[in-house]
């Protein structure tokens, strides 16, 4: 479904604003913009060329955002459903490659991680056959019907159902309006996921992001594998994924603690769909940095500090290196000698090396001894594009405690 090439616009650039989209990065910022011949809408393709003409590629275009165009191919020709069908098919063998969704012990995984997959603008999260999609630009919605048929024919009988989950980020980035939605099948009732062998009831309808955050899959693996007789606090735990981890691995006790009722209440299905004892999970609804003021803290043998993005952008750096500061000092000063901290930012804006430098700042200030023990990451279903290192969100520490 891809319109004439006669019919679309051409966007010129500014001197010397081509040269990050030569070195392949795929945003062209509505200020690098010198004309724009034709009309275009909101998700229509639009040709990128030079200052001196000549085509640097095709893109998705969005007039209301400060990224007015992301790149799809850094090439002479328009996209269409053969190409589609072929990055989707890329994306898919990646993971099938890492062996991330083929076995009924793991079969939940990202299968398209935008930048990181050439695909900006788009999110695709399986859980156990069940695709969900979340689109972040108009262009990317447009190609819907598309992707559908491309995600069918690269998965087969993997797929059980597609939901679209769009309505929200489409609408904050400048989209028509949108249901949410099965678009394809629909899962059946009792559906759950397999991380790692451990289940995970999703709630793609009405939880956060896709439903899971599939990123912290390996770490939480890590934090099983150090959890054995210890007491653990889970703090921001949404649906209580590093909890499981824990109690699965033999976690004396377990707590976690988030703001949302409705991600606790399925965190506690989570410990029944995975057969633990309830009697040793607690769930604790209240503000994370209450609770840490709380002095509560002296009695837990690993404490996850897992807080949403405080910066969505550059110019809320500041603002969030002080609130990493804030919880982090908090859990140092009232840690027990030889206890952990899994510590983590998923804040683009603020990278591996202010991370760790602000955690410093709160070692320094709490007056502890603070070894780093790992440094971790997003896992390689969510790539990095090597030409868009903006994509390197995740990033965390483990540090042992002492006095
Ligand atoms: N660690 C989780 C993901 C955390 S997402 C996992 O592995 O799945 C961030 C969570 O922080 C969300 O569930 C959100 O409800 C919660 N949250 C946001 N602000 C909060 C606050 N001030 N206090 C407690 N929880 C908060």
């Amino acid at each position: 479904m891809n319109p004439t090439t006669s019919a679309l616009s051409t966007v010129t650039l500014k001197a010397k604003r081509d040269q990050s989209i030569r070195r392949k990065h795929p945003w062209v910022f509505s200020g690098g913009i010198k004309h724009i011949q034709g009309d275009p809408q909101a998700g229509d393709w639009v040709k990128v060329c030079a200052n001196k003409g000549g085509t640097l590629g095709w893109g998705h275009y969005a007039p209301q955002a400060s990224i007015a165009v992301r790149m799809l191919t850094f090439d002479e020709h328009c996209p269409d459903d053969a190409w589609w069908h072929m990055q989707i098919a890329q994306a898919v063998a990646v993971r099938r490659d890492l062996n991330l969704f083929q076995s009924a012990s793991q079969n939940a995984c990202r299968l398209v991680h935008a930048e990181g997959d050439g695909l900006p603008g788009l999110i695709a999260d399986l859980y156990n056959g069940v695709l969900v999609l979340q689109c972040h630009t108009p262009g990317m919605h447009r190609a819907l019907p598309t992707l559908v048929e491309a995600f069918k024919e690269a998965l087969g009988d993997t797929l059980v159902g597609i939901y679209d989950k769009s309505a929200k980020t489409l609408l904050k980035n400048g989209g028509e309006a949108c249901e949410d939605g099965w678009v394809w099948g629909s899962a059946p009732a009792g559906h759950f996921a397999t991380e790692h062998g451990h289940r995970f009831d999703i709630d793609w309808e009405k939880g956060q992001k896709t439903g899971f955050f599939l990123d912290q899959r390996e770490n939480r693996a890590l934090l099983g594998s150090l959890s054995k007789g210890k007491k653990v606090l889970n703090v921001f735990s949404y649906t209580g994924g590093f909890s499981i981890y824990a109690m699965k691995a033999g976690a004396t006790e377990v707590h976690s603690l988030d703001s949302s009722q409705r991600a606790l209440d399925v965190c506690e299905d989570n410990v029944r769909l995975n057969e633990l004892p309830v009697q040793s999970h607690t769930s604790i609804q209240a503000d994370a940095l209450e609770y840490l003021k709380a002095d509560e803290l002296g009695d837990y043998d690993i404490v996850v500090l897992d807080p949403p993005a405080f910066a969505k952008r550059a110019s809320a750096r500041h603002a969030a290196v002080q609130g990493y500061k804030r919880i982090n000092l908090r859990a140092l000063q009232g840690m027990k000698p030889g206890s952990l901290l899994f510590t983590f930012s998923c804040s683009q804006a603020v990278d591996d090396t202010l991370f760790a430098n602000t955690i410093v700042a709160a070692a320094i200030q709490a007056g502890r001894t603070v070894r780093i023990l790992h440094r971790l990451h997003q896992p390689p279903d969510h790539p990095v594009n090597v030409f868009h290192p903006e994509g390197s969100y995740l990033k965390g520490l483990v540090v042992r405690v002492d006095d």
